[in-house]
Formats: C-alpha cells, sequence, structure tokens
C-alpha cells in the first residue's frame, strides 16, 4: 500500500480552508473521480482516497486531530464513510450522479462495487521509551489488537465451495435509501446498506471463522525497531499491520508516535543535551576539568571549566549531545549549565582561608576571626572531627 497522500492536498484546498471551500472542491472532485465517468484504471481508489479525505476534513474534530497528528486512526469513527445526503442536499450517491450524468444505473458488478471494496484503516498506537532508548536506539516489543486477514480463507470471507453474489437487499448498488416523516416534511436518506455493509455483494456460504468479513479480531505482538536520535512526536509506520481490509481489500498501517519521557539529569533541546554541572567556588574561580557522564551507556568526557566561570554560564562540548536521527553517528552538542556550589558549612581550615581571602580582596566578610568567639572556634573543631 503505497503512502497516503495529504489528505489537503487530494481536495487540492489550502490548509485553512474554510467548510464551505472544502464542500465546495469536494463536490467538484467527485464528480470528475466517480467510478462511473472516470477511465484511469485506478479509478476505484482514487475515489476512495477522495471519500476518506472529506469525511475526515468536513468534521471539525476529526480535521483538528488530522491537524496536529496526521491522522484520526484511534478516534470514534475513524476516517469513515461521507454522508451524501449530507452534501448533496438530500439526495443518495446514486440520485446525484443519475441526475448530473442521466442513467448510470448500478449493476451488480459495476465498478462502484469493487470502488466500496473496504480497505482496512490505519491504526495508532503511541509508545513511550526512555531518553537513553531513544539515543542509542532500540528494539520494542508492542501489543495491540487489530482486525486481522481470517486465516481460515486468507481473507476472502468465503467457506468452501462459497461464492460472492449480488446483495439481494440495495440490489448491489451497497446503499439503502429511507425516507421518513418529519415536521420539515419527508427527508430522504441514503446509508450504507446493512446487509452488505455497503459492499454490493454477500458470500452465499460465508467462512465460519470470521463470519464472511475475511478478517478477525486478533491480538498481536509485534517488534518495532526505533532509530537513534528519535524524539517525541516522531511517527513510525508499518506498513500492512494496521486493520486487515474488507473480503481481502488491502490491510492499513499501524502508525507508532514516539513519547520521549523526561530525563532526570538532562533536558533535551533539539539534539542538544542540557546538564547541570555542579563545581566548587574555588573551582569556578581557578578553573577545573570536570569528568561528566554522558547519554549513551559508559560514556564519560570531560569538561574544561575555566578560571573565573560564572554561575549559569553555559559550557558546549560538541559531540556529546543526542545522536542525530538518520545522521550517521553524528550528534548535538551537550550543554553544560554551571551551578557554583557555595559551602553550607566550613571547616575550621577553609574558614581560615576564605577569610585570609576575603582581606586580601578586600571583601567585607561577617563573622572574622576577630569577631568570632572561642564557642564558634570549639564548635567548627567538634564539626571538624565529626566530619
Ligand atoms: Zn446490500
Ligand atoms: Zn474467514
Amino acid at each position: 500500500m503505497a503512502d497516503k497522500r495529504d489528505y489537503y492536498e487530494v481536495l487540492g484546498v489550502e490548509r485553512d480552508a474554510t467548510a464551505d471551500q472544502i464542500k465546495r472542491a469536494f463536490r467538484k472532485k467527485a464528480v470528475k473521480l466517480h467510478p462511473d465517468h472516470n477511465d484511469a484504471s485506478d479509478a476505484n481508489e482514487q475515489f476512495a482516497e477522495l471519500n476518506e479525505a472529506y469525511s475526515v476534513l468536513s468534521d471539525d474534530q476529526k480535521r483538528a486531530m488530522y491537524d496536529r497528528y496526521g491522522t484520526v486512526d484511534g478516534m470514534p469513527g475513524g476516517s469513515g464513510y461521507v454522508d451524501f445526503s449530507d452534501i448533496f442536499g438530500g439526495m443518495g450517491v446514486d440520485d446525484i450522479f443519475s441526475s448530473i450524468f442521466g442513467g448510470g444505473a448500478a449493476g451488480g458488478s459495476s465498478p462502484r462495487d469493487r470502488a466500496r471494496r473496504r480497505a482496512g484503516r490505519d491504526m495508532a498506537i503511541s509508545l513511550s521509551i526512555s531518553l537513553e532508548e531513544a539515543a542509542t536506539g532500540c528494539k520494542k516489543t508492542i501489543s495491540y489488537d487489530r482486525l486481522a486477514p481470517c486465516e481460515d480463507c486468507a481473507g476472502s470471507g468465503m467457506g468452501e465451495g462459497g461464492q460472492e453474489k449480488t446483495c439481494p437487499r440495495c440490489n448491489g448498488t451497497g446503499y439503502v435509501t429511507t425516507v421518513q416523516r418529519s415536521i420539515f416534511g419527508q427527508m430522504q436518506s441514503s446509508s450504507p446498506c446493512p446487509d452488505c455493509g455497503g459492499e454490493g455483494t454477500v458470500v452465499d456460504t460465508p467462512c465460519s471463522h470470521c463470519g464472511g468479513e475475511g478478517r478477525v479480531r486478533t491480538h498481536e505482538r509485534l517488534d518495532v525497531e526505533v532509530p537513534a536520535g528519535v524524539a517525541t512526536g516522531r511517527q513510525l509506520r508499518l506498513h500492512g499491520y494496521g486493520e486487515a481490509g474488507y473480503r481481502g481489500a488491502a490491510s492499513g498501517d499501524l502508525i507508532v508516535t514516539i513519547q520521549v519521557d523526561a530525563h532526570e539529569r538532562f533536558e533535551r533541546h533539539g539534539d542538544d543535551l542540557v546538564c547541570d554541572v555542579h563545581v566548587g567556588i574555588a573551582e569556578a574561580a581557578l578553573g577545573c576539568v570536570v569528568e561528566v557522564e554522558g547519554i549513551l551507556p559508559d560514556e564519560k568526557f570531560e569538561l574544561e571549566v575555566p578560571a573565573g566561570t560564572q554561575y549559569g554560564s553555559a559550557l558546549t562540548v560538541d559531540g556529546h549531545g543526542m545522536p542525530r536521527l538518520g545522521g550517521g553517528g553524528s550528534r548535538g552538542r551537550f550543554v553544560a549549565r554551571v551551578v557554583v556550589d557555595v559551602p553550607a558549612r566550613l571547616s575550621a581550615e577553609a574558614r581560615e582561608a576564605l577569610e585570609r581571602y576575603a582581606e586580601a580582596a578586600g571583601e567585607h566578610a561577617a563573622g572574622t576571626a576577630k569577631k568570632r568567639t572561642m564557642g564558634d572556634r570549639i564548635r567548627d573543631a567538634i564539626d571538624d572531627i565529626l566530619d
């Protein structure tokens, strides 16, 4: 199954098109692409694609979801059928095409029947991984429920000796028209035939395992290769692992959306990894080299902190950030956010040294040697021993 085209592209409208523009675009294209009047070999697919695009973009909720995630699967209803009666003002699809083109009565094996062969829908699932797993790439097993092709009948829906025949209820059109009385008068509406599910054909001896659908509900386990460097929101498309098609029609895809969990130490900014690095006041003032642990297993490297580094300054090391997706081993930057730890408690020795420093630097620190009492000194000496 080929990649799905963008729904806006299918309808030929801009992304900010109004509901009205979308409806007009659909109407125009539906007339042009209808399989009864379109000789292209893939006329059925073109028409089905158009219907699907319209069914999503004409529904505010589905459109919003599509804009956000690029798919509507997982949403109740998914990308389903277009209610033609809504677009063409109460007329069913056959009515509208016969009124435009004259005639066009539905026969049991017209191309339109095949157009309704329902391809399986795409399905969506989300997969959470750790930042470490995103950095190295990983293999994950996902399990999910889907309609898979029936193994007993190889997806045909037919039991032994069974065959397809025209649905007697809808006469092969796939639609049934109902007339209702309401305060507005008679309302005529068209809906997919409940007997054949809009297919136009039924199976005379259906497969006993799948009841003629050609697909059965199964619990699947599937290994997914997650490439190194993925970020949250990245989608992996697994062809053919979505919902199986009706009676052997193509299966949809499974779309796996990656969610990378927050990390306790690293913040990710694109391919850069930002991380707090702690140094002492003397280390910040005099400069030092800190050994840092990276995101890859056992990755260690040195970070040079130059003399006079200020609290909050950023120091970068190239090539120690996140691996770039498809980047052949190239990586982003490691960005250290320097945190200067001011000691909360000083040993007697350190205090004296710092007091000497204060005097030399002309800082007027409180609690200089002269003002400290004997009690303070004893307390410090005890602290030292306890340390
Ligand atoms: Zn029917
Ligand atoms: Zn079957």
